[in-house]
């Protein structure tokens, strides 16, 4: 056995018996230092613990007993203030020298140059200090500092129980320990929340740490391991993939370490040193953090993270504590964080308490973020250790607008704050109040406003921010949300549920778009797990359906009998070439014909659509327009696809603008083109929901939109205000000559015009 467990555990089983005995807890706290000096052969041994916001001597043997609770540091204050703040070891051969040391004579350390210190931590706060002083000059050794450390572990528990200590979950001591932070983060789905950090996987509070039985723990982590690992190889073997929000590789990762020896023999001598399981586990954790901390490398701190994520899972499972906090149920408003979601994970949360998400990682389009704006859920992605600055439970303002949180804000904060939250529902209010008015301009074109959505709730929002219908209906919401392949009756019941809430109003039904970045976990694509290198232009889509055509035979047929005696509009997407649109309609018609044969009730009228998201179809819209019902422009797509910027990239997130010049007069010209043709045309990515673009879209001849329902107002506000002819007089000059801050120049255009654009 290695020497720390050895004294650790001389410690521990000493402490065993002091924990179990009847003395009061000053008491025990006197008896714990002089076990603790006595085994580590120091001449003092202290412990300071955290009471009102101050670290207060509260047993000493060592230091002048009069010094006994006299002795009071502020957090970051002396060596012993400065463990605290930063939740970290000090190991100092001659303490005076370290620059925060603060002498206090009361206490007569003068005596003693050698300092080790260790935080006391309750859910990974400090509320405490336990120290160790000797007169000569030495500093202590690793497995010393680890005995330590173990020791103080239990501490925890025996200080939390007595409730000596301020607790550790308290608002007011996350306030004074930690202070209010701002984080930045990429803007996901904007909107403003308020509530309290809920970790998706809640972090587990150790309650007991001293065993009782040695071979006992070491059963329960073995087994604990055992499970975990059957947990992950599955999560790899596809069964959950794409629903959780692990990636490949991460699991991958997470598979690698969960069947490291090095790891599971560290718990094992954490236990042998007179631990429980959950401690051992907790403690290897611990000592893993400290050491990432000091690495620089960010791939091996990006290692670090993914296990200490497998930590708290085995911790999880060791202490059954495993459902996840949509299990649990969420008791207020709360603002999720988590490393990532699946959109399956997301929907479980009960949607009236969920107020914002914060994710380390996360896309803008990633799954669960389209779903959390369907869900007008604000969402900030990309907070890199978010679950380091935020403890659970504490209060967190999240401006999705600005892409920041305020986690523990302070009063003025939380004030501008709320000030802005007011003057955007009075907005909001505003915008409701045009529900029932037309979307008209000045000069009176009526524009048609039709609304984004992908989820069965979604299509009430027509009616409750007077739409004229919903423009895209995203069919693979139904797909990514479910473990399994949905069968043909259950995409027939949600199309038809769909198309009753629309009730006149008309929908429209996209064909699955999934595949690259859109995997489904129960669909075997056919080439093994190869991973694509540009999911967004890979195998998707309509390609995806037309070499599988049996999924897209399953839908088409689930849309026709939906639709039975209605008009049904089917569009379909990434259509890159006309044939593509021809073999895809080939399709639908077969099954058609099929349920003609067969005297089924059709749809009065199919409308075929196809979405315009490569640029090479623009260049062969002669021969498409004549095939099609109408058009749908996807920016989301086509921008990317324009510029080459990978539209999840977080470094060109901002790069380029749509209202450039390529993109307007790009769109000019297909818009011209399928007006010409006596086709309609529209734009349903996420640029027409923004009242600046629209305004540019308008002007370029766009009469048709769908949009996420929450722009429907601002946008009816957009429309209302504007005069169309001269809108479009105006970006004719803007694009014959181009400034260089188009957007600059359509501000101040919609500035001298008073064309709501706020
Ligand atoms: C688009 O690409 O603009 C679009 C609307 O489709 P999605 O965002 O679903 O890819
Ligand atoms: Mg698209």
């Amino acid at each position: 056995m290695p020497a720390s467990a050895a004294s650790a555990r001389e410690i521990l089983t000493g402490l065993h018996d002091v924990m179990a005995s009847r003395s009061g807890a000053q008491a025990k706290l006197n008896k714990v230092v002089k076990i603790i000096a006595e085994a580590m052969a120091s001449e003092v041994c202290s412990i300071y613990l955290l009471r009102d916001g101050v670290l207060e001597l509260f047993a000493t043997v060592g230091l002048n007993q009069s010094a006994v609770h006299v002795t009071k540091l502020g957090l970051g204050e002396g060596l012993v203030g400065t463990i605290a703040k930063q939740v970290s070891v000090l190991n100092l051969a001659e303490a005076a020298s370290h620059p925060e040391f603060a002498y206090r004579p009361e206490t007569g350390e003068e005596l003693f140059h050698s300092f080790a210190g260790v935080p006391i931590v309750r859910r990974e706060r400090a509320i405490g200090v336990l120290c160790v002083q000797h007169a000569d000059p030495r500093a202590y050794d690793e497995l010393e500092i680890e005995a330590l450390q173990t020791v103080a572990m239990v501490l925890s528990e025996l200080i939390a129980n007595a409730g000596l200590a301020d607790r550790a979950s308290s608002a007011s001591a996350n306030a004074r320990d930690q202070g209010s932070v701002r984080l930045s983060g990429l803007r996901l789905v904007t909107g403003m929340a308020v509530g309290v950090a809920v970790f998706h996987q809640p972090r587990v509070t150790i309650e007991h740490t001293v065993a009782e039985d040695i071979e006992a723990e070491r059963h329960r982590v073995y087994s604990a391991f055992r499970k975990m690992r059957e947990q992950i190889d599955s999560m790899t073997s596809l069964a959950e993939f794409g629903t959780a929000g692990e990636h490949h590789d991460i699991l991958e990762t997470y598979k690698m370490f969960a069947y490291d020896e090095g790891w599971s023999r560290r718990i094992n001598e954490a236990i042998d040193s007179g631990l429980t399981a959950e401690a051992a586990i907790e403690r290897v954790r611990q000592r893993m953090q400290t050491r990432m901390r000091d690495i620089d490398d960010p791939l091996l701190q990006e290692r670090m993270h993914d296990l200490d994520d497998l930590s708290n899972r085995l911790l999880r499972i060791v202490s059954g504590q495993l459902g996840t906090a949509a299990q649990m149920g969420l008791r207020g408003d709360a603002i999720l964080v988590a490393r990532n979601l699946g959109p399956a994970e997301l929907l479980e949360y009960d949607r009236r308490r969920l107020k914002g998400v914060i994710l380390e990682e996360g896309s803008l389009t990633a799954h669960v973020t389209i779903v959390a704006r369907a869900m007008g859920i604000p969402m900030l992605g990309r907070l890199r250790n978010v679950r380091q600055a935020v403890y659970e439970g504490d209060h967190i303002l999240l401006d999705g607008t600005e892409g920041a949180a305020f986690v523990r804000p302070s009063g003025p904060v939380e004030e501008a704050f709320k000030a802005k939250l007011a003057a955007t529902q009075k907005k909001r209010a505003e915008f409701a109040a045009l529900r029932d008015v037309p979307p008209v301009t000045r000069d009176g074109t009526r524009v048609t406003l039709m609304v984004n959505a992908g989820l069965r709730d979604d299509a009430e929002a027509i009616h409750m921010v007077g739409a004229d219908g919903i423009g895209l209906f995203r069919t693979e919401f139904q797909f990514l949300v479910s473990a399994a392949l949905p069968r043909r009756e259950s995409q027939q019941r949600l199309y038809r549920s769909v198309l009753e809430a629309a009730g006149d109003k008309p929908v429209i039904f996209r064909t699955l778009d999934v595949g690259g970045d859109k995997a489904l976990p129960y669909l075997q694509t056919g080439d093994g797990d190869e991973q694509e290198e540009n999911p967004a232009m890979g195998w998707r889509a309509l390609r995806l359906a037309l070499d599988r055509d049996g999924l897209l035979k399953a839908q088409a047929r689930a849309l026709l009998e939906a639709a039975a005696g209605r008009d049904l509009n089917i569009m379909f997407p990434m259509v890159s070439e006309p044939w593509e649109f021809d073999a895809a309609r080939d399709i639908v018609e077969q099954q058609r014909s099929w349920l003609a044969e067969r005297r089924k009730l059709l749809p009065a009228k199919i409308s075929y659509g196809a979405m315009l998201e490569v640029p090479a179809l623009a260049e062969t819209l002669d021969i498409l327009l004549p095939k099609i019902d109408f058009l749908s422009i996807g920016t989301n797509d086509l921008t990317q696809f324009l510029f080459a910027a990978d539209r999840a990239h977080p470094k060109l997130a901002e790069r380029y603008d749509w209202l450039s010049p390529a993109i307007l007069r790009f769109l000019r010209r297909i818009v011209r083109e399928a007006s010409a043709a006596g086709v309609p045309v529209g734009v349903c990515g996420e640029m027409g929901g923004r009242t600046l673009e629209a305004m540019a879209l308008m002007g370029i001849g766009v009469e048709r939109f769908s949009i996420t329902p929450v722009a429907v107002g601002p946008i009816k506000a957009m429309i209302r205000s504007v005069d169309r002819g001269a809108l479009i007089q105006a970006l004719e000059q803007i694009l014959a000559q181009p400034p260089s801050d188009i957007r600059g120049a359509l501000s101040r255009w919609a500035e001298e015009n008073d064309v709501f654009v706020g």
